[in-house]
């Protein structure tokens, strides 16, 4: 288990958990904005597999502006990617549903993913108080393409399973076919899934973070 993250049973401090509807609220008119953006990195370190996962070292250096944008507009991307995790919970009947929550973040390339699903905070099946958390970066992936990438981590939040094994393959194929997107051929192996569906990189990754995508091309 991961050093910075408190062991079982902890005295669940759930409230910090649950971080995506408030991240969904625009600031307010006086909010300081790179200390909204520092706050909200923050709560990303907290919440990813490791904190050394989210990073804006391989983006900005020094990384002032980008935080101050983050502070300014991380809102509309995490709304843009609610609706996504949305439309993807609604293809499975309410038992099916797990309970995830989603929020964009900055990824460290050395992570080698485009997203994550965390269920470490999940006690076990019984005790559906606690939400997992999706984590992707809509920098790295081309906005007509985050649907895909959402997918792919809703299906392990689904699978309630890290791997690409037979319950993932199932909730990915559930979902391609419900949201139109590619599906997984039958015999396409765990590696092979794991990079399903496709998605298309982003030539310029830091281009997003860099508030260089002007929203209308992904709100
Ligand atoms: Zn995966």
């Amino acid at each position: 288990m991961d050093r910075d993250r408190p062991s079982f049973p902890p005295p669940l401090d759930q409230a910090s958990l649950y971080q995506a509807d408030h991240w969904q609220q625009p600031p307010g008119p006086n909010t300081d904005l790179a200390r909204r953006g520092s706050q909200y990195l923050g709560v990303l370190r907290d919440l990813a597999v490791q904190p050394s996962w989210i990073s804006l070292a391989h983006i900005a250096d020094p990384p002032g502006e980008t935080v101050t944008w983050i502070g300014q507009h991380i809102h509309q991307v995490n709304q843009r990617l609610q609706a996504i995790l949305t439309d993807g919970l609604d293809c499975f009947e309410v038992a099916e549903r797990p309970r995830v929550q989603i929020l964009a973040a900055p990824i460290a390339p050395q992570a080698g993913v485009d997203g994550f699903c965390n269920d470490g905070f999940w006690p076990g099946p019984d005790l559906c108080t606690v939400p997992m958390t999706l984590m992707v970066d809509p920098g790295r992936i081309v906005p007509a393409d985050w649907p895909g990438v959402v997918a792919h981590e809703l299906a392990h939040g689904v699978a309630r399973s890290t791997g690409h094994g037979v319950e993932f393959r199932r909730a990915i194929a559930h979902l391609c076919l419900a949201q139109d997107l590619p599906l997984p051929p039958p015999h396409l192996d765990a590696e092979a899934l794991s990079y399903w569906p496709p998605c298309r990189h982003s030539p310029k990754p830091e281009a997003f973070w860099l508030g260089q995508l002007p929203p209308l091309t992904w709100s």
